[in-house]
C-alpha cells in the first residue's frame, strides 16, 4: 500500500524493531527503566529543557502541559484549528476543566498577536483566568516564522501568561528552516513532540518543561491513566526517532515539492504551492469530479488518500519519489477515462 493520508502510518524503522527487542527495561513507574531515562534525557539536551516526560500520544502530552500549567476555571488561548482545540475532544475542557478562547488563524497559521491581549480576560470574578497562549509549528504544514515566535513570547511574559507549543511537527519545522530544534522550543514554556509521525517511532511522544511542571505533568499523566510500566520497548524506538530521523524530514519536504509540482499539472486539482512548505500538500478537487469514486479507484489500485474535497496528501519515511510516480500515473489513467 502507499498511503498519502498521513505521516502517522509510518512503519518503525529496522533499527527501531531491533532497538526495541533489545532495549533494557524497568518499571518506569520507580524511575527505573533506563530507556525511558535515556529518552528523557535526550530530549531535555535536544530541546533545551530541564524537564522531559514520555507520553502515550501527542494528545496526552497536550492535555497534561494545560493542566500542568492550569488550575479549574482556567482558560488557554490558541487557534481556531489548533490541534488542542479541534481534533482532542476537547479533553482540556472535559479533563482539566480548562476553558479553550479560541482565535481565528491567519492564512499563515499564526494567530493575530493584538487579537490575544484583547482576548485576555481581566482580573475579574466574571472572567475564567487567563494562564496559557498555546501555538502549534507546524500548523497544518505551515511553518510559524521565527520573529512571530519571539514576539509571542515576549508578548506573554509581559502580561505574566505561559506559553505552550504544541510541536507535534516542530522537527519539520525545524528542519524545513534550517534551524535546530532548539532555537524554536527556546521560545516556550512547554514543548510537545509527536515521536510516533515523520519521525517513524511506533507510539510515544515528550513533553517538555522546567522541572516543576514535569512534576504536575507526571502526576496528571499516571491520574489519566498513562503511566507505563517497561515502556522502554517504545522509548528505545523514539530515541532513534530523534537520533535518526529528524535530518531525513528533509526528503519528504522535497518530495512534498515534486508532488504538488506534478498535482498542479492537473486540470481537475488545483494546489496552493504557498502552502507546502513541509510534508503537506493541499489539493482543491473540481467541482465535477467525484471525490469518493477517484479514493475508491485509488484505492484499488494500493494507493491510499483521504477522499475529501479539500485534500490532505501526506510525505513520509514509506514514500518515495517512486511512489508519487505511481499516484500520478494512476490519475491520469482515471481521469482519461472518466
Ligand atoms: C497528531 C497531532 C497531535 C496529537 O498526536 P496523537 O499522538 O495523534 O495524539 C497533536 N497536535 C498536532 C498538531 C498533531 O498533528
Amino acid at each position: 500500500m502507499i498511503d498519502f493520508r498521513s505521516d502517522t502510518v509510518t512503519q518503525p524503522t529496522e533499527a527501531m524493531r531491533r532497538a526495541m527487542s533489545q532495549a533494557e527495561v524497568g518499571d518506569d513507574y520507580y524511575g527505573d527503566d533506563p530507556s525511558v531515562n535515556r529518552l528523557e534525557a535526550l530530549a531535555c539536551e535536544m530541546f533545551d529543557f530541564d524537564g522531559a516526560l514520555f507520553t502515550t500520544s501527542g494528545t496526552q502530552a497536550n492535555l497534561l502541559a494545560l493542566m500542568a500549567h492550569c488550575e479549574r476555571g482556567d482558560e488557554y488561548i490558541c487557534g481556531q484549528e489548533a490541534h488542542n482545540y479541534r481534533f482532542e475532544g476537547g479533553g482540556a475542557a472535559v479533563l482539566g476543566s480548562i476553558q479553550p478562547q479560541p482565535i481565528a488563524n491567519l492564512a499563515d497559521g499564526t494567530i493575530a498577536l493584538d487579537e490575544i491581549v484583547a482576548q485576555i480576560k481581566p482580573d475579574d470574578i466574571h472572567f475564567a483566568r487567563t494562564k496559557v497562549v498555546s501555538l502549534e509549528n507546524t500548523i497544518s504544514g505551515r511553518v510559524l516564522p521565527q520573529a512571530y515566535l519571539a514576539q509571542a513570547q515576549a508578548l506573554t511574559f509581559n502580561h505574566k501568561l505561559k506559553i505552550h507549543l504544541d510541536g507535534a511537527r516542530v522537527a519539520n519545522a525545524a528542519v524545513a528552516q534550517g534551524i535546530q530544534i532548539a532555537d524554536i522550543t527556546q521560545h516556550f514554556d512547554s514543548v510537545s513532540i509527536c515521536l510516533s509521525k515523520g519521525l517513524c517511532a511506533p507510539v510515544g511522544s515528550l513533553l517538555l518543561g522546567d522541572e516543576r511542571l514535569i512534576a504536575k505533568a507526571r502526576r496528571w499523566r499516571k491520574v489519566l491513566g498513562g503511566g507505563m510500566r517497561q515502556a522502554g520497548i517504545l522509548a528505545a524506538a523514539g530515541e532513534l526517532a530523534l537520533t535518526q530521523q529528524v535530518e531525513r524530514l528533509a526528503e519528504d519536504h522535497a518530495n512534498a515539492r515534486y508532488l504538488a509540482e506534478q498535482l498542479a499539472q492537473f486540470d481537475e486539482f488545483s494546489v496552493d504551492m504557498g502552502l507546502v512548505q513541509t510534508n503537506m500538500v493541499f489539493v482543491n478537487i473540481a467541482e465535477h469530479v467525484d471525490v469518493k469514486q477517484l479514493g475508491r479507484a485509488l484505492a484499488e489500485q494500493g494507493i491510499l488518500v483521504s477522499a475529501e474535497r479539500v485534500t490532505r496528501l501526506v510525505t513520509h519515511n514509506d514514500i518515495s519519489q517512486q511512489s508519487i510516480g505511481t499516484l500520478v500515473q494512476a490519475l491520469k489513467r482515471y481521469f482519461s477515462r472518466s
